[in-house]
């Protein structure tokens, strides 16, 4: 490892959840299994010291930390606090190490902020997703607007460091017109960090299964469009613009954690579902994968790193980096791969560069704002 090294991360997932959104398909179970808690929070301390001793060469600190799920935000804040002080017995952390915790408005209390941020949480991604009751609703979520902006208040008033808010679009029967209005709102309420995901059909969940009964109306194909490309273009004027397909910042306030991880750094992930990447002294990158159920998870031994072949490295860092508005550093590929990306895809880029979607440099290869809402033909090109 040297100073040209990826960036060493750690995910935590934490899989408890008020009742399941029907559009999610995060692993995550009701908390009606919260009594599981106590379980699960010793299972997480002994797979820290297992990840650990199989990293113990790595010298590298923590970059960034994040509490994910689920709903992290309804565990105890003595589970929090429990956790990070045994991840800083085993890892250093950078001195500004960014620690993240997503919470849901209803979990959000002024009591809970300070217990976290007491334990060294210093990042809250609040879950808000809509801004009207209606949709809030629709979306099967389990709080309201008023307590979406209480929440937000007790953020703000709290001097966290930084906040990020979650919101989604293309939700059914929703138009440029009210999403902007959504969107307009959270850009004034000037926090750090939004993100802005467009509703996706997951299979196996209840949305897909109303989808194709014919009981869910989502926004045509071209109104999708319409709101991805006026999402960005909009925050971009607000203040925020976008470092990420979906994701937008005031400069500075980017998430490590998940720049981290589209940069195709290190990040060790821990929990239930849980996955990680870790580059070896050799170079040789590592797969963890820990199974999406509980029982399995609290009552079996985890299943081995399993080493990723250098193709398939190529073609991960590909999907990962195009998602960068700056795009991806040419010469990570011939660092992972051994092979020059230019060389391999030299015409198809050509194409793309004369076409304006995609922009080409000494250093980066970057999907242009014309090129984006066509990321996944492009990548499918590239791959
Ligand atoms: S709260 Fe988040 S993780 Fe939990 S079910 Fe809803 S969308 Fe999924």
């Amino acid at each position: 490892m040297n100073e040209d090294s990826p960036h060493l991360t750690l995910y935590v997932h934490i899989p408890f959840c008020v009742r399941k959104c029907p559009y999610c398909d995060f692993y995550s179970v009701p908390d009606t299994r919260i009594g599981e808690q106590q379980p699960y929070l010793h299972r997480i301390l002994t797979e820290l010291q297992y990840q650990r001793h199989w990293t113990q060469n790595d010298p590298r600190p923590l970059h960034a930390i994040f509490f994910g799920g689920g709903t992290p935000s309804l565990m105890h804040p003595n589970t929090i606090q429990t956790i990070l002080s045994t991840i800083q017995t085993q890892w250093k952390l950078t001195r500004d190490c960014e620690i993240t915790l997503e919470a849901n408005p209803e979990s959000c209390t002024p009591q809970k902020i300070t217990a976290w941020m007491e334990a060294g949480i210093n990042r809250i991604s609040l879950g808000v997703q809509a801004l009207n009751n209606e949709r809030l609703k629709q979306l099967g979520r389990p709080h309201d607007r008023a307590e979406a902006l209480q929440a937000l208040h007790h953020l703000q008033t709290s001097g966290i460091q930084q906040i990020n808010v979650d919101l989604i679009h293309s939700t059914p029967g929703q138009t440029w017109e009210s999403w902007q209005q959504e969107l307009s709102e959270a850009a004034s309420w000037e926090v750090g960090h939004l993100s802005c995901y467009a509703l996706t059909l997951e299979p196996d969940t209840p949305y897909h299964t109303r989808y194709t009964q014919g009981k869910l109306h989502l926004p045509e194909e071209e109104e999708a469009l319409t709101l991805f490309v006026n999402t960005r273009k909009f925050l971009s004027t607000r203040g925020y613009p976008p470092y990420e397909v979906s994701n937008f910042a005031k400069p500075g306030q980017e998430c490590r954690h998940n720049l981290n991880y589209w940069e195709y750094g290190d990040y060790l992930g821990i929990g239930a579902s849980a996955h990680g990447k870790w580059t070896d002294s050799t170079g040789q990158i590592w797969r963890t994968a820990n199974p999406a159920d509980l029982h399995t998870y609290l009552h079996h031994p985890l299943p081995p790193p399993e080493p990723l072949p250098k193709d398939l490295a190529g073609i991960e860092w590909l999907l990962m980096g195009l998602r960068l508005t700056r795009g991806l550093r040419l010469n990570r590929y011939r660092d992972i791969t051994g092979h020059d990306l230019l060389r391999n895809t030299h015409e198809i880029i050509q194409h793309r560069v004369a076409d304006g979607l995609l922009a080409l440099d000494d250093i980066y290869l970057r999907v242009t704002e014309q090129g984006f809402p066509l990321l996944n033909t492009l990548l499918s090109e590239l791959i």
